[in-house]
C-alpha cells in the first residue's frame, strides 16, 4: 500500500464538535466521484494495482476497506480515542485483544461478566495457558491486594456488570492498574460511548460488542476496540489481519447507519429504564420484587459511582420477583421479547441462568447473584406506557 491515502472518500475531523455531530459526519464524508453522502458499501475483496504492489491504498479487504475504514474512524470518533478497530462480533474483539498476552499471562476480571467473555477465558484460552481470575471489583482493596500478591498481565471489566449492573470506579480501577503496570480493558457495551469513554477515565482499550447499542437496531453482530495507544493499535491491527474475524463491508455500513442515531436511541433507552426502574420499586413496595439491579437506583454506591463516571443510567435493568415463577412472568409478555441480547430499539427480556449465563456452572452463577429468578430486561424505545402495560400482564400473570 504504497500512496496511503486511500480512496476519495474525505475523511472530516470533527474532534472538537458534540456527540452527534460526530456521530453522523466523522470519518463519513461524501464520496468524492460522485458525492453520494452515504458511505457507499465497498462489496470488493481485491483492488486493481497499476504495477505490483502499487495500490491506491487498498490490496485486500481483510487488511482494509472503505466501508470498515469509515466505520472504524466513527468508532475511534464516538469514544473519544486516537484509533478504532471494526470486528465480525463483540467476541472476535475481545478475542484480539487476548491476542495481545503470552502463554503463562494472566488476567484479572470482574466477577460479572457477559457468559460469553467468561467461556472464553475458562473453555478456549485456558488451553493456550492464559489464567484468569474474577473477583469483585466494587472493593478496591481486593483488587489492590491481589495486585500486590500475584502477577497479571491485564484487567478486565465491564462497568455496569452484566446482568447484575454492578457499577465499578473507572478511574480509580485505572490509578491501580496503573500503579502495577497493568493494561486496563474496559468493556464499555452497555453504557455505549454517548454515555460513558473509559479512555477518559484511564483505561487503556474499550471493547464493544456494536451488536447491542451502537448497532441498536438488532439487526447485526459486530465487535470494535477503541484505544489511544498507537505501539498497542498497531499490534491489534496486526492480530485483526492476521486473524481476520472482519466485519463485511455490508455488516460496517449497517453499523455506521446506527451510530447516526445513537444520541437519540440512548436518550429514550435511559427516559424508558428510568420510568420502568420507579414502576418496579412501586412493585417492590407492594412486596412482589425482592431486588432490583440499575445504575440509577437512587442512594446506592453504585448510583454514586455511575452519576460521576457516566452521563446516564442506560436502558438495562434487572430485577427478581418474589416467586419462583421467573419463566411464567417472561413468557406473558408481548412487546418485551424474550430473547438474547439486548440495546435494540424493541424491548427484550430474558432470565440469564437460563439463557446468557447458562454456561456458568449453577453454584458459581449462584454465588454471584446470578439466580434462576433473575430477570434481565434491555428497555427499548417503545412508548413507556405500552411497556409498563406489558410488564402488568407479567405481575397478573405471576401474582393474580
Ligand atoms: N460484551 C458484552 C457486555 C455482551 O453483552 C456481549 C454479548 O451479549 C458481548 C460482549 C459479546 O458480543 P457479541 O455477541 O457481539 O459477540
Amino acid at each position: 500500500m504504497d500512496e496511503g491515502k486511500g480512496i476519495s472518500l474525505s475523511h472530516n475531523d470533527f474532534k472538537g464538535k458534540g456527540f452527534t455531530t460526530r456521530a453522523i459526519h466523522d470519518g463519513q464524508g461524501a464520496e468524492e466521484h460522485t458525492g453520494a453522502v452515504s458511505i457507499p458499501v465497498f462489496l470488493t475483496s481485491t483492488y486493481k494495482q497499476t504495477s505490483p504492489g502499487k495500490t491506491k491504498g487498498y490490496d485486500y479487504s481483510r487488511t482494509a476497506n472503505p466501508t470498515r475504514e469509515a466505520l472504524e474512524k466513527s468508532l475511534a470518533s464516538i469514544e473519544r480515542g486516537s484509533y478504532g478497530l471494526a470486528f465480525s462480533s463483540g467476541m472476535a474483539a475481545i478475542t484480539a485483544i487476548s491476542m495481545l498476552l503470552k502463554s503463562g499471562s494472566m488476567v484479572l476480571s470482574s466477577d460479572d461478566v457477559y457468559g460469553g467473555t467468561y467461556r472464553l477465558f475458562n473453555m478456549v484460552l485456558n488451553n493456550f495457558n492464559v489464567g484468569i481470575k474474577m473477583v469483585d471489583f466494587s472493593n478496591l482493596q481486593v483488587i489492590e491486594k491481589e495486585l500486590e500478591k500475584s502477577k497479571y498481565d491485564m484487567i478486565l471489566i465491564e462497568s455496569p456488570t452484566n446482568p447484575l449492573l454492578k457499577v465499578y470506579d473507572i478511574a480509580a480501577i485505572s490509578g491501580i492498574a496503573k500503579k502495577h503496570n497493568v493494561k486496563l480493558v474496559v468493556d464499555n457495551t452497555f453504557m455505549s460511548p454517548y454515555l460513558q469513554n473509559p479512555l477518559d477515565l484511564g483505561a487503556d482499550i474499550v471493547v464493544h460488542s456494536t451488536t447491542k447499542y451502537i448497532g441498536g437496531h438488532s439487526d447485526v453482530i459486530g465487535g470494535a476496540i477503541m484505544l489511544n495507544d498507537s505501539v498497542i493499535y498497531e499490534k491489534l491491527k496486526f492480530i485483526q489481519n492476521s486473524t481476520g474475524a472482519v466485519p463485511s463491508p455490508f455488516d460496517s455500513w449497517i453499523t455506521l447507519r446506527g451510530i447516526k442515531t445513537l444520541s437519540l436511541r440512548m436518550k429514550a433507552h435511559c427516559e424508558n429504564a428510568m420510568q420502568i426502574f420507579t414502576y418496579l420499586m412501586e412493585k417492590k413496595e407492594k412486596g412482589l420484587v425482592d431486588k432490583i439491579h440499575f445504575p440509577g437506583y437512587p442512594g446506592t454506591e453504585y448510583n454514586k459511582i455511575q452519576s460521576r463516571q457516566a452521563r446516564g443510567n442506560g436502558g438495562m435493568i434487572s430485577f427478581s420477583l418474589n416467586s419462583s415463577k421467573a419463566r411464567e412472568f417472561s413468557e406473558a409478555l408481548d412487546l418485551f421479547t424474550l430473547g438474547e441480547s439486548l440495546g435494540g430499539v424493541e424491548s427484550l427480556i430474558e432470565i440469564p441462568a437460563l439463557m446468557t449465563h447458562l454456561v456458568i456452572p449453577k453454584a458459581e452463577r449462584e454465588a454471584r447473584g446470578i439466580t434462576d429468578g433473575l430477570i434481565r430486561l434491555s428497555v427499548g424505545i417503545e412508548e413507556t406506557e405500552d411497556l409498563i402495560n406489558d410488564l402488568e400482564k407479567g405481575f397478573k400473570k405471576v401474582f393474580g
